[in-house]
């Protein structure tokens, strides 16, 4: 069965990858040409030809399209898009039911691998996941250059009201570090499903928020009542995440603060909708729960208007992605601006080079420039014109190698 799910997963590869290119160090250049590029920092180029070498972009160009390795005709470039908040590792088991505990693990690795897979497919060169253990052997794996899949940060564990004293607390942040996490993730409140409640006692996200920060690590906080969101952010916490119940004082607190805000209105609740029948039943996910979350689809749609409206306030993109999720990543950059008003623009910046920000990739990813990885990907439309584009992906490269191309001949 393992071995099974893993050549299946290869030969989609296979049937995918019209070209596997990278170029070594110091060999020929991958020029790849299109009509248009966003270069994710908010400026838009004419006929450009970006020039890869190695796993880097090293000049882009303007010009005609003579000599590209990749002429990608009327397709728009962009740089690979950010999903700073997703679950790799949730999955329907066997039997089609949310597996809410882990398996064997080589099932449980070979699930993560498969949605690693259609994150990438989907133009998402790098995730964020908070909270499952399995993702350090995920991460290095992708990280080693042949597995497919989006470059991983992982907190590897979580913290909630349950984690201990502020002592205690500390000491686990301390570990965490040894332990290689990129990030720590934090529930400050319950569930959406449960009301959504502070839940962490201010003392307990001062430790470890508090000691984060003075590790030098990041921090992300699960947090939906303006109560828990208030309580992270006073207690120096650098990213909220989901807010369903974000308030205007809140929400000004976090532009006022600098902190990071990942609401998550397009993606994560319609899933859950969607596949009610594979999730019912399974801890909270009874018909309370799932009241509470078609009442939040609403709320969130009202919410991110007024985040969107909020000066100054940094909007990273996140989806929340769990089992049935993955690969339909872009449609939170879609709800941002279908529901939320957000400027077309704005939401490709917010989905790249604000999201490498928050990851502290900002010089690194997010942006098309010289220097920067190569991670890009090519949609089919332009996404000023029609958000919907950024769920058409046409290309994919990261760090140099095309994993994804499809022509506009082989579209029917
Ligand atoms: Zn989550």
């Amino acid at each position: 069965m393992r071995s099974t799910l893993l050549s299946a997963a290869l030969l989609v590869t296979a049937s995918v990858i019209l070209s596997s290119q990278s170029a070594p160090p110091g060999g020929q250049p991958i020029r790849i040409h299109a009509a248009t590029v966003l270069d994710g920092t908010g400026r838009t180029l004419r006929n450009a030809t970006i020039v890869v070498t190695g796993s880097k972009i090293t000049s882009i160009e303007s010009g005609n399209a003579s000599g590209a390795t990749y002429d990608l005709g009327t397709l728009t470039v962009i740089p690979g898009m950010i999903d700073v908040h997703a679950h790799l590792g949730w999955h329907f088991d066997k039997d089609g039911r949310y597996a809410d505990r882990p398996g064997d693990p080589a099932d449980e690795i070979l699930y993560s691998a498969e949605n690693a897979y259609v994150t990438l497919m989907a133009g998402f060169t790098t995730i964020q996941s908070p909270g499952q253990p399995n993702d350090v052997a995920l991460r290095d794996a992708i990280a080693r250059g042949i597995l497919p899949g989006p470059r991983v940060l992982t907190s590897i564990r979580v913290f909630n009201e349950n984690s201990g004293t502020p002592d205690e607390i500390r000491q686990k942040v301390q570990q965490l570090k040894k332990e290689g996490a990129d990030v720590v993730k934090i529930f400050a409140s319950a569930s959406i499903r449960d009301g959504g409640k502070q839940t962490m006692s201010d003392a307990q996200l001062q430790a470890v928020c508090g000691e984060a920060n003075a590790l030098g690590m990041r921090t992300m906080v699960h947090a939906h009542s303006p109560e828990s969101i208030k309580a992270s952010v006073n207690a120096g916490c650098r990213q909220i995440e989901h807010g369903v119940f974000a308030n205007d004082e809140v929400l000004k607190l976090m532009a006022d603060k600098g902190v990071y805000f990942d609401p998550n209105v397009g993606v994560v609740l319609q899933n859950y909708l969607r596949n009610k029948p594979h999730y019912l039943g399974i801890g909270n996910y009874n018909e309370e729960g799932f009241a509470y979350m078609e009442k939040g689809v609403k709320i969130n749609a009202e919410m991110i208007k007024k985040a969107v409206a909020t000066p100054k306030l940094k909007l990273v993109t996140g989806t929340d992605a769990v089992a049935g999720a993955h690969g339909h990543n872009a449609d939170e950059i879609v709800a941002r601006v279908q529901q939320g008003n957000q400027k077309p623009m704005d939401a490709i910046i917010s989905a790249t080079s604000l999201s490498a920000e928050s990851l502290r990739l900002e010089k690194t990813i997010g942006a098309l420039a010289p220097g920067f990885e190569a991670d890009l990907v090519a949609l089919d439309g332009n996404p000023l014109n029609d958000i919907t584009a950024v769920t058409r992906v046409a290309f994919v490269m990261k760090g140099g190698t095309v994993f994804k191309h499809v022509p506009p001949a082989a579209k029917k």
